[in-house]
């Protein structure tokens, strides 16, 4: 069953819940990332363009089920009327209640209240029907643009939306899915993989699904560096995952056999420590005892670019380093250079990859660019996602 969204909903007037993702990194109160706010606007504005009476919930952080007031939605009511241009976000104390309800029925047309942080209460992440129904007399209409929260069983993305009657994606759940499900179901061809980051054992799903239907898969970052080693290479001291070598061996079997092939590193940017102020380039078999592969080296991105010239579409996952550390960055940056010239379909996931690429600048040159990291991995995994399941 297909999913509508809110163009297809009469607003006007209405009182509308949207589930959003503002669960922003905070720094001694200060939002220090606002682009989970800034990715809802245009579902936001269009709602109050149509004069919608929207009722605006997130989660923040982990409060465990108790209101923590370090974990206020507080600034993040404060950032939004500044980007909305309006006078004051009402943030009522708490999600449900008394209090809730009096501030959503003194809504004007186009009118906003932001909830307060929405697992403060437990039944949140529960999914407690109980919970679920205290949410939903608030509302007459229920629209979710959370794609990031849309893989958990929780109160506000699952029981809630089966409790309305009208209920719709926003524009930014509707473009996630959209990109997600043409990497899914019809990729642009020849289309590849590359994938990095920390560990081979977060992402073995994702690795195992994306086999089936890519082209060839490029790996670096410390994902690599286990695949090296089950290859029989020494590492030093690098980050190893020597419980994942026989799974390695076994993912690295199941590809030829598949006739994909899997580029592993050529060259590595080793250093004597993660705090390393500058790094040298080995090749594989020369990582001294003391030292850690940090980054793909230069010879290993000259035959990525190679690998990856003519594709169609090209999804990427994982940094390929530790790019935190700017001795270490040029890999992860040579690969969002490269991807952001190509004329392939790029898709890219996963939150650290995605902060790296913020990072570089190049976000807008690519074709899209998660904005849920675990979110997006499990819907290439081929899970079903209970918040995106209950818009059906
Ligand atoms: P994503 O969030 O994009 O899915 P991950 O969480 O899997 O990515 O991995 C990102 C982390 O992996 C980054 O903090 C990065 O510094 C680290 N990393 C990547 N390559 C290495 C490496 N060779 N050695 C140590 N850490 C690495
Ligand atoms: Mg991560």
């Amino acid at each position: 069953m297909s999913i509508r969204t809110i163009d297809d909903l009469e607003v006007a007037g209405r009182r509308v819940f949207v589930r959003v993702d503002f669960n922003v990194p905070l720094s001694d109160g200060e939002i220090t990332d606002d682009s989970r706010i800034r990715a809802a606007l245009p579902t936001l504005r269009a709602l109050i363009e149509r004069g919608a009476k929207l009722i605006l919930a997130s989660h923040l952080g982990r409060p465990k089920g108790k209101p923590r007031p370090e974990l206020s939605l507080e600034p993040v009511a404060l950032k939004l009327a500044e980007l909305l241009s309006l006078d004051e976000v009402i943030l009522p104390d708490d999600c449900i209640g008394d209090g809730a309800k009096k501030v959503v029925s003194d809504l004007r047309d186009g009118g906003v209240v932001l909830l307060e942080n929405l697992r403060f209460h437990p039944g949140e992440e529960a999914n407690d029907p109980a919970f679920a129904r205290e949410l939903a007399v608030l509302a007459e209409i229920y629209v979710n643009d959370a794609f990031g929260a849309a893989h958990r069983a929780h109160a506000s993305v699952s029981a809630l939306p089966q409790l309305m009657e009208f209920r719709a994606a926003g524009y930014l759940m509707k473009a996630e899915l959209a990109a997600l499900t043409r990497i899914q179901d019809d990729p642009p061809r020849p289309f590849y993989a590359v994938l990095g980051g920390a560990k081979v054992s977060d992402k073995i799903g994702v690795i195992e699904a994306l086999m089936k239907r890519v082209d060839g898969i490029l790996i670096g970052g410390a994902m690599a560096n286990t695949f090296l080693a089950a290859r029989g290479a020494s590492l030093g001291k690098s980050l190893v995952e020597d419980d994942k070598l026989a799974l390695a061996r076994t993912l690295l079997q199941k590809a030829d056999d598949a006739g994909i092939a899997i580029h592993l590193p050529r060259d590595l940017r080793v250093g004597a420590s993660i705090e390393a102020t500058e790094g040298r380039v080995v090749g594989i078999d020369e990582v001294g005892e003391e030292e850690m592969a940090l980054d793909i080296g230069p010879a290993t991105l000259r035959a990525y670019q190679e690998a990856l010239f003519g594709a169609g579409g090209v999804f990427w996952n994982g940094p390929m380093g530790l790019f935190e550390n700017p001795a270490f960055a040029e890999g992860t940056l040579g690969v969002a250079r490269l991807l952001a010239e190509s004329k392939a379909f790029t898709v890219v996931g996963g939150g650290d990859s995605v902060a790296a690429i913020n990072q570089s600048g190049l976000a807008d040159r690519f074709d899209h660019v998660s904005t849920g990291g675990g979110a997006s991995l499990e819907f290439l995994e081929g899970k079903k996602m209970p918040g995106v399941e209950a818009l059906r």
